[in-house]
C-alpha cells in the first residue's frame, strides 16, 4: 500500500504560521498529544463495554518516551488506533481544512490559542516543537492493516503500510533544533505533572527506583532491595470524580496535601458537583491563613476533563474567591482556553454564580451547624469573608446573617445581635448608631478602657482589609457610623444617666488641660481631661476624626 497526495491549502505552508504563532506556549504540544492518546484508549473501553469490540483490552496506559540522541519524543497508546482511511479522514482533511481556516482567520486574531482550539489543530500543535512527525497506527478494527503517516512539516504528507502489530498509535516526534529543551527527563516530567498529573489512564514515563522488603539479614532485621517499576505520573481517579457521600475528611485532607505538599491542613472545603445548566466538578479548599500578607491567589487549578488548563481562573471564579485553593473541572469549557473567551462565555457567567453561591450556603450552613465551630475558624476566614462582602452585593445579602463582629473582648457577635447590643447605649445627636472601634488595641487601650468605663462597647477591626470593611459597613448598615476609639466622637455620644462623679475638681481639670495644650501645641489635637474613676487615665489626646481619616488615607496612598 502506498498513496501519496498534497494537501489543497490556499497558503503554501501553514507550519510557519503556527510555529511563529504559539511559540510562547508551544509546551501544550504534549498535553495535546497525551490527551488525543487518552480519548483513544477511552474510546476502546466504551467499545468494549458496549460489546462492540470482543478483543483483549490489554494494559491499558498511555507511554511517554524520549531519545535524546535521535532527538524523537513518541508518544504511545494501545487506543482504538486509525486505518489509513481514518488517517486521511481525521488528520489530513478535517485539520487541513481547518488549518486553511486558521491561516485565513489568523491575520485578525490577537490570541492564536483561541485559534487552536477553535479549529482543532490539537495534532498540529506537535509542529511547534517538531520538524516531522511519524504515527504508526493499528485500528482495532478486525483486519485492519497498520499505517504509516509522515509529514516533514511542508504541505506533502505520505501513507504507507505500517509496522505496529498491536492494536493503538505511537506517535514520533522529529524535535527541531529550536526545541531540543525538551529531549529531557526533567523537563518532560515536569510538563507531564502539570498537564497530565490527574488524566484517567495511567501515563507511564520511565521508570524509578524503589525499595521494596526482602526478608531478613542473619540477625533478623528487615532488608531492602532495590526495584525498577513503571514510573506512572497520575493519579487516575481525583477526588473530584468521585461522588461526596463516598468520601471521608481524610480523602479532601490527602488530596489538598498531594496539591499543595507544604501547606497547613485547609479550614473546610466545598464539593461542587452540577449537571445542569453546565457540567461542573471540583473541590474548593478555604486556606489556612496566617496573616492578610499570606494571601496567595491563584491557587485553583483549571481542568477540563482531568485535563489541565490553567491556574488563571479569573472570571471562572469570582474576584474575592481567587483566594481560594482546590480544583474546578468543567468540560465546558474547552481545552483551549483564552481570556477574551472566557469574558464572553454565557456558560462561565453561570460558573461564576454558581461557586458564590455555593460558598455562601456553605458557611450559612456551618454557621448553623456549630456556631461554635464556626466562632473559632472566624479568625481566618473572616477574611475571606470580608473581601466577599465588600466586592460582590449578592453575596453580602447572604453573608450579613453569619458575618461576624468582634470585640476588644473577644466576643463576637452578628450584625443583628450587635446593633441590638449597642443601639440604646452609643448613639449621637444626629441619632445615629455609633460603632467604635480600634485597629490597634496595644496603642490605643487608654481610650478602650475609657470607653468600656462609659459602658461602650469597642470592636476590634485590625487587619488591612477592615479598612475597606468599614467604609462598607458604613454605606451598608443603615443609621450607624463606625467611629475609631480615639477619636473625639467618644465623648459625643450620649451618656448614660447614672454616670460616677468626677474624680478631679473643675479647677484641677482646667489647670492639667492647660498644661497638655501648651506641651502638646498641635492644632488638630484635642485633649480631654475628665477622670470617671481614680484607676481611669484622666487625660486624652484624640484628633478629630476628619482630620485622622484624611490622615490615613494620605498614610495608606489609597487603594488596597
Ligand atoms: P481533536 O482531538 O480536538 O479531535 P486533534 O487535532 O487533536 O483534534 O485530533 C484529530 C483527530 O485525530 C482526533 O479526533 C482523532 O480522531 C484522531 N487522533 C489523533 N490522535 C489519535 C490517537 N492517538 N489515536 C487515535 N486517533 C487519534
Ligand atoms: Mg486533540
Amino acid at each position: 500500500m502506498q498513496e501519496k497526495g498534497t494537501i489543497s491549502i490556499h497558503t503554501e505552508n501553514i507550519f510557519p504560521i503556527i510555529k511563529k504563532f504559539l511559540y510562547s506556549d508551544n509546551e501544550i504540544f504534549l498535553r495535546e498529544l497525551v490527551s488525543n492518546a487518552v480519548d483513544a484508549t477511552q474510546k476502546i473501553k466504551r467499545l468494549s463495554s458496549l460489546g462492540q469490540y470482543e478483543g483483549e483490552l490489554g494494559d491499558l496506559r498511555v507511554e511517554i518516551a524520549f531519545n535524546e540522541e535521535a532527538k524523537t519524543i513518541t508518544i504511545s497508546d494501545r487506543g482504538i488506533g486509525m486505518t489509513a482511511e481514518e488517517i486521511k479522514k481525521y488528520i489530513n482533511q478535517i485539520a487541513f481544512s481547518g488549518a486553511t481556516e486558521f491561516v485565513e482567520k489568523f491575520k485578525e486574531a490577537k490570541d492564536a490559542n483561541e485559534l487552536i482550539g477553535k479549529f482543532g489543530l490539537g495534532f498540529y500543535s506537535a509542529f511547534m516543537v517538531a520538524d516531522k512527525v511519524e504515527i504508526q497506527t493499528l485500528s482495532y478494527q478486525d483486519g485492519a492493516e497498520p499505517a504509516r503517516w509522515i509529514c516533514d512539516g511542508s504541505t506533502e504528507f505520505e501513507i504507507t503500510e505500517g509496522s505496529r502489530t498491536e492494536r493503538g498509535t505511537d506517535i514520533t516526534l522529529y524535535i527541531n533544533s529550536e526545541s531540543e529543551e525538551f529531549l529531557s527527563k526533567y523537563k518532560l516530567q515536569e510538563i507531564l505533572d502539570k498537564y497530565c498529573r490527574f488524566l484517567p489512564v495511567p501515563i507511564k514515563f520511565g521508570t524509578k527506583t524503589e525499595s521494596e522488603p526482602d526478608g531478613e539479614d542473619e540477625e533478623g532485621k528487615p532488608k531492602y532491595k532495590s526495584v525498577e517499576t513503571d514510573n506512572i505520573i497520575n493519579n487516575t481517579s481525583p477526588i473530584w470524580t468521585k461522588a461526596p457521600a463516598d468520601l471521608k475528611d481524610e480523602d479532601y485532607l490527602a488530596f489538598y496535601k498531594e496539591l499543595y505538599p507544604f501547606s497547613e491542613d485547609p479550614l473546610f472545603w466545598i464539593h461542587l458537583n452540577v449537571d445542569y445548566p453546565f457540567n461542573l466538578t471540583g473541590v474548593l479548599y478555604f486556606p489556612k491563613v496566617k496573616n492578610d500578607f499570606d494571601l496567595q491567589r491563584n491557587k485553583i487549578k483549571l481542568f477540563s476533563r482531568q485535563v489541565f488548563i490553567t491556574d488563571e481562573v479569573k472570571d471562572i471564579v469570582p474576584e474575592f474567591l481567587m483566594l481560594l485553593h482546590g480544583v474546578i473541572d468543567s468540560p465546558d469549557i474547552p481545552l483551549n482556553v483564552s481570556r477574551s473567551f472566557l469574558q464572553a462565555d454565557s456558560n462561565v457567567k453561570k460558573i461564576n454564580s454558581y461557586i458564590t453561591k455555593k460558598v455562601a450556603d456553605k458557611l450559612s450552613e456551618l454557621f448553623k451547624k456549630d456556631r461554635k465551630e464556626f466562632e473559632q475558624k472566624w479568625q481566618d476566614i473572616g477574611i475571606f469573608v470580608k473581601y466577599g462582602m465588600i466586592s460582590e452585593d449578592k453575596f453580602y445579602e447572604k453573608a450579613k446573617d453569619y458575618a461576624l463582629l468582634v470585640n476588644t473582648k473577644n466576643e463576637l457577635y452578628t450584625f443583628n445581635e450587635y446593633q441590638e447590643k449597642v443601639k440604646s447605649l452609643q448613639t449621637d445627636k444626629n441619632d445615629q448608631v455609633v460603632y467604635l472601634y480600634s485597629n490597634d488595641a496595644a496603642k490605643q487601650d487608654a481610650f478602650i478602657q475609657s470607653a468600656n468605663n462609659k459602658g461602650y462597647d469597642v470592636l476590634l477591626l485590625n487587619s488591612p482589609i477592615d479598612s475597606h470593611f468599614i467604609s462598607h459597613l458604613e454605606q451598608k448598615l443603615e443609621k450607624t457610623s463606625l467611629k475609631r476609639v480615639d477619636s473625639d466622637v467618644v465623648d459625643k455620644l450620649i451618656v448614660k444617666e447614672d454616670n460616677p462623679a468626677h474624680v478631679l475638681t473643675e479647677e484641677q481639670t482646667t489647670q492639667v488641660k492647660g498644661l497638655f495644650e501648651k506641651a502638646i501645641s498641635k492644632p488638630n489635637m484635642k485633649v480631654e481631661v475628665e477622670s470617671l474613676s481614680p484607676d481611669e487615665l484622666p487625660v486624652h489626646v484624640t484628633m478629630d476624626e476628619f482630620m485622622r481619616r484624611m490622615k490615613d488615607m494620605a498614610q495608606m496612598g489609597g487603594g488596597m
